[in-house]
């Protein structure tokens, strides 16, 4: 029985989503399996050309003549791109996306790219032999040839630009004396190094710095130059015996093959750690150790981290531990150099990749260890399809490699410490300050009793009072306004009320023409004049921004020295880091912004952080509200006292006593991870649940929403089949964006596996209806 196999031969153009069939040579069934790459002929040329191999089946699809044979198998050059492959086809399964999008995703694709060339000529000869052809020519009066040899004689390498410059040689003089056997003309792949690391290199070689760190062997001193506290060499300890460990399960390749089941879900211990350790408890350190072992080994290792915490600071720790064995990503780099980057890896020159979530597709042939920083950060999750977790790819990826998965953060995400409460991983828990600094003291005011006391003003009498005290001591503060997924809200300013859907339990959006609207099921109601609960006027949309807290805090202190951080000011190239440097080298008094200031920069000198409107995310129409409420606040407690100084936390809201706000308070995780964990298993969200989005979009609205209707209809069949619930449609948050409409419904189940299913059959049946062709739909995994 003849075997066919499914190639794709270009990932170049994103809209050519089409493979084609080719015999498997006799030699090769039964060793071919989807990911490899091949040879074979295409098109009219002789050239062979290479493609991926996607699927292998028996069916013929097209006539038995036409059909062409792979020539040759080239998977042991490109082992680890086919790991990459297979987790490309896994993705494409898994989150929704076609073949294309899948592999362009994941493999680095040059778009003209070209690499740069370095090229060089060489004297071919010896020295001897070299001179007595230098006489022949000169008797001949080929003195072109003689100029190249006479040069090469005192230099036995040149560069191109020299030879055909300076020297002025002709290609062809350069070929007959190539063909002569007198020179080699090479060409030097040249890979573009980012800028930073450049100057890293630059400053060390002047300085008589190595730049090549020796790693540090068994017994000789860490990496950081650090003694670990007891916690940090713990953790360390714990995940170098697993990296040690040699008998670790590693996925097959054939063992993914269409079916695509949540990764990790039959993970061995031992392969996953959750490491939960407080703001400045020294996690880094903790990293660099685990990639000074891994580099031990001969592995490879990534290493993720938000692409706001990729400061300079951050880079030249990790370049002065490792030196030229790591680069970074991040998206200022230009495409050819992010490629070049891939490149750099898959040659064997770099070690370590350092960057935001495309960094873990880094084709490293032997990687033994991922590493994800701040994993609760939304960032790691995907905005283009396929719509991927890059916390959930990395486990696969693990999975598919046998390396170890480190996540680490000081606000776990729910599903992370829901997968190590039930055994998936192993957490390690870090508490204390290695700088022997102390958590901050944190003090609740509620906003609804200064209302009722005379004070309208946007700073509590509390919080202004401090400010004071902390400036003329000379300390820095911060004042942090809340505004994340800021959506149009409405609630009570006498008694924190938040007008909520009776049906979804997330709040309504106010739109124009005074309606409030539910994004997850499409209820409205009419905007209220009077609060529902206690009868208070003051009921509407929040309206603060950081400049008019600019304006009352300038009005409060005169003369008081203010940087401001949001998206106004920061859109220059480098604004924000200016911003930020800034404020580190104490040229402000106070630092006012958004949440972009909270996260993990570390400024000695803060005394005080001022959290304002703190729940303010707690209405987001999303069900994660108070986990990312609780995830900020906490962050942004873990600015003040990093220093000498103790910390002092001022944290202003209208729900004094939501768990949120009091657990990030109390700077607590447990119960703040219980409370939030029942809501999520009475409303069957995740990690409880599975959930899953479909989104669609289209510049006309009547069909629209007759296509989104029809999809949902069809997805609440499937759902009856499969116990399923679907939600929606209704309008997406932003329901129109760029002249395009926007809807989306929702489908929750307890089993993830169930909503791959009913995903694959909308697929089909978005494929076979017509009606569907110029809707834009694509599926969300919020799990
Ligand atoms: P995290 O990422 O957990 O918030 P960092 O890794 O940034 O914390 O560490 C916080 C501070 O503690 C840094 O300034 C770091 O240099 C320092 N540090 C880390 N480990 C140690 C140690 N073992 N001894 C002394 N200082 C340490
Ligand atoms: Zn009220
Ligand atoms: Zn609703």
């Amino acid at each position: 029985m003849d075997l066919y196999a499914d190639i794709m031969i270009d990932i170049s153009h994103s809209k050519l989503d089409q493979t084609f069939q080719y015999r498997i040579p006799p030699e090769l069934v039964g060793i071919l399996e989807p990911g490899d790459v091949v040879e074979l002929p295409f098109g009219n040329g002789n050239r062979l050309k290479k493609g991926y191999v996607l699927r292998i089946s028996t069916a013929l699809s097209c006539p038995p003549e036409k059909i062409k044979t792979i020539v040759r198998c080239v998977t042991e050059l490109g082992g680890a791109q086919s790991k990459l492959i297979t987790l490309a086809l896994w993705m494409r399964d898994y989150y929704g996306s076609t073949t294309v999008q899948a592999l362009r995703t994941v493999l680095p694709f040059r778009d003209k790219a070209a690499a740069k060339k370095k090229k060089s000529v060489r004297l071919a000869i010896d020295m001897e032999a070299a001179k007595k052809q230098l006489e022949e020519l000169r008797k001949k009066h080929q003195t072109a040839r003689a100029r190249l040899l006479e040069a090469l004689l005192e230099e036995p390498v040149l560069p191109q630009e020299v030879v055909t410059g300076t020297l002025r040689i002709t290609q062809p003089v350069l070929r007959a004396m190539e063909q002569m056997g007198i020179i080699r003309c090479e060409s030097e792949q040249v890979y573009r190094t980012p800028a930073v690391l450049e100057q890293l290199k630059m400053q060390m070689n002047a300085g008589n710095g190595s730049a090549q760190a020796d790693l540090p062997g068994e017994n000789s001193q860490s990496v950081t130059g650090f003694t670990l506290t007891r916690e940090q060499q713990n953790a360390v300890n714990t995940i170098c015996a697993s990296l040690r460990g040699t008998e670790r399960h590693t996925e097959s390749m054939s063992q993914c093959k269409g079916n695509a089941s949540r990764p990790g879900t039959n993970a061995t211990a031992g392969t996953e750690f959750l490491i939960h350790g407080a703001t400045g408890s020294g996690k880094t350190a903790v990293y660099m150790e685990l990639i000074a072992e891994t580099l031990r080994q001969g592995k490879q290792a990534i290493l993720l981290i938000p692409e706001i915490s990729l400061t300079y600071q951050n880079v030249v720790r990790f370049y002065h531990a490792f030196g030229d064995r790591i680069s970074i990503l991040h998206s200022r780099l230009s495409q050819a150099e992010r490629y070049d980057q891939f490149e750099r890896a898959k040659e064997g020159e770099i070690d370590v990749m350092i960057g935001p979530r495309s960094a873990l597709f880094t084709p490293f042939e032997s990687l033994g260890l991922i590493i994800i920083d701040e994993e609760h950060e939304p960032s790691y999750k995907s905005e283009t399809t396929p719509r991927y977790d890059a916390r959930e790819v990395a486990r696969k990826r693990a999975a598919l490699e046998g390396a170890i998965l480190v996540l680490g953060s000081a606000t776990p995400s729910l599903e992370s410490y829901y997968a190590a409460k039930h055994g998936k991983s192993t957490l390690l828990t870090m508490n204390h300050r290695p700088t022997g600094g102390q958590l901050a003291d944190v003090t609740i005011v509620d906003m609804r009793r200064e209302l009722r006391e005379g004070n309208s003003s946007i700073l509590s009498r509390t919080l202004l009072e401090k400010i004071r005290l902390h400036l003329e001591q000379g300390q820095q503060c911060m004042l942090f306004l809340n505004r994340r997924g800021y959506a149009g809200f409405v609630s009570c300013r006498s008694c924190g009320h938040v007008m909520k859907c009776p049906h979804c339990d997330v709040s309504l959006s106010l739109h124009q023409g005074g309606r409030l609207v539910c994004h997850y099921c499409g209820y409205t109601e009419r905007a209220v004049k009077k609060c529902p609960v206690c009868g208070s006027p003051f009921i509407g949309g929040f309206k603060a921004g950081t400049q008019q807290i600019e304006a009352v805090v300038a009005a409060a202190f005169p003369g008081v020295r203010v940087l401001r951080m949001d998206a106004d000011t920061t859109r220059g190239k480098d604004g924000h880091a200016e911003i930020l440097r800034a404020f580190g080298a104490h040229e402000a008094d106070i630092l006012i912004g958004t949440q972009m200031i909270v996260k993990g920069h570390d400024f000695p000198q803060v005394a005080l952080v001022g959290a304002l409107a703190a729940d303010l995310s707690l209405n987001i129409s999303d069900f994660r509200a108070a986990e990312r409420t609780y995830q900020l606040l906490t962050q942004a407690a873990g600015r003040a006292g990093r220093g000498k100084i103790p910390g002092e936390v001022v944290i202003q809201t209208y729900m004094p006593e939501h768990y949120a706000i009091t657990c990030s308070a109390a700077q607590t995780y447990e119960p703040f991870y219980e409370q939030e964990m029942s809501y999520r298993a009475l409303s069957g969200y995740p990690p409880s649940g599975s959930l899953m989005s479909v989104h669609c979009a289209s510049p006309d609205q009547e069909r629209l929403a007759a296509a989104a209707g029809y999809l949902a209809r069809f997805a609440g069949q499937l759902a009856e089949k499969y116990h399923a619930v679907v939600m929606g449609p209704a309008d997406e948050a932003i329901a129109k964006m760029k002249d395009t409409y926007r809807m989306v419904f929702y489908i929750r189940h307890k089993d993830s596996k169930a909503l791959t299913s009913m995903k694959n059959y909308m697929e089909q049946y978005i494929e076979m209806n017509s009606g569907f062709h110029d809707i834009m739909i694509n599926f969300e995994r919020q799990d």
